[in-house]
């Protein structure tokens, strides 16, 4: 019963952070990211909620985590992110590849025809973010290229931000600019409309300009903006582990590995059964809190693979089984993943997927 942490994920922040994502953008279009998991919150339940409250349209990373939604019973158009490998899925289930080359366009195109089928997908551009897509300056040729060979349809174009969360704000207008400039030299030549979308989750919450027809965020739906501001988003997750023992030692006793936390007092150092096996970093040693009875205390000593000690002498009535949060709310104090990101030099988009793909989940509606 008592096996590492459990997250508790409120899916009905995703009304309240979708509402604040509309009121930023005009109601744009949403393609929600949840690509990894749905960021540890569990791709399945956080999809169907999504779809439930207007999302038009999801996001993936890879073929094998769009099988898992099909599999789910999830009919909503899809966009695959970043693997053409499985080529045969996309026909079978329906799958929109965002496609950033032309040879893999080509083999799509051969695929499409043989099977009889028309396989809707987006192009990526690379306006500057250095990694998949078609340069600028390749961009109109080929997509004209592309979208004139059989069995496929062009429906989309994107393109990805690099440092939309910087508050120096020129390299994120250049790559809007090349962006549009593509976008226009490529409808004027096709005359048919495509979905643009460029903005993740710093984009959305900070430029209007970068919105497009659509907005494809993944952080914000989770209640965490990448900006110190956060713009009254609620985070899902919350992360519980209870204690399985309560020691008390005296002044000078060592505290787990390595014995980097030694008792300065008589110290009542409490067990909790989380570990870096947990996604619960070995970075947090002597060097993050927990909160128990609504009170903040410090991690002891080495974080262990299944087990974390925290100094509660300051804690009144402590005992074995005490529910501890290490992420999320408890009384009045609150532990955020971006408090626990700075703390190890990472950002909230590592604390979650680490901790929450490894813990139980439940789900609040
Ligand atoms: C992960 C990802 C997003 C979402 O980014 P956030 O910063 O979480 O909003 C959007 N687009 C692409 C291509 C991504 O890989």
């Amino acid at each position: 019963m008592n096996r590492g942490p459990s997250a508790e994920i409120d899916l009905s922040a995703l009304h309240h952070n979708l509402g604040i994502l509309r009121n930023l953008t005009q109601d744009r279009s949403v393609i929600a990211v949840v690509k990894a998991d749905a960021y540890g919150h569990g791709a399945v339940e956080v999809s169907r909620r999504l779809l439930e409250e207007g999302v038009s349209t999801l996001a993936v990373a890879f073929t094998g985590e769009a099988r898992q939604l099909r599999e789910a019973g999830i009919t909503a158009p899809m966009l695959v992110l970043f693997d053409h490998d499985d080529r045969d899925s996309f026909f079978d289930l329906g799958l929109t590849p965002v496609i950033h080359d032309l040879h893999t366009a080509e083999e799509f195109s051969r695929a499409a025809q043989k099977k009889g089928k028309v396989l809707p997908v987006h192009l990526k551009i690379d306006t500057g973010m250095g990694r998949l897509g078609f340069g600028p300056d390749r961009a109109l040729t080929e997509a004209v290229r592309i979208a004139v060979l059989p069995g496929l349809s062009l429906e989309g174009l994107m393109s990805h931000f690099s440092e939309a969360d910087l508050s120096d704000r020129s390299y994120v207008r250049q790559q809007v600019a090349a962006f549009s400039s593509v976008r226009q030299g490529i409808a004027e030549r096709l005359r048919r409309p495509l979905v643009c979308h460029m903005a993740n989750s710093a984009a959305s919450l900070s430029l209007l300009e970068a919105v497009f027809d659509a907005v494809r965020p993944g952080l914000l739906l989770y209640g965490y903006s990448p900006f110190e501001e956060q713009f009254g988003l609620k985070p899902l997750m919350s992360l519980k582990a209870r204690i399985l023992a309560v020691r008390d030692l005296p002044a000078g006793s060592p505290v787990s590995y390595g014995r980097t936390f030694i008792c300065k007092r008589p110290s009542r150092i409490a067990v909790i059964a989380t570990g870096y096996a947990d996604g619960y970093s070995r970075l947090f040693s002597n060097n993050a809190d927990v909160l128990v009875r609504g009170t903040r205390v410090p991690v002891a000593g080495r974080v262990c693979m299944d087990l974390t000690m925290a100094d509660v002498t300051c804690v009144d009535g402590v005992a074995e089984g005490d529910e501890v949060v290490l992420l999320g709310r408890q009384g009045d104090e609150v532990i955020s993943a971006r408090e626990l990101a700075s703390r190890i030099g990472t950002i909230p988009y590592e604390v979650l997927t680490s901790l929450g793909s490894r813990a139980r989940r439940t789900y609040l509606n």
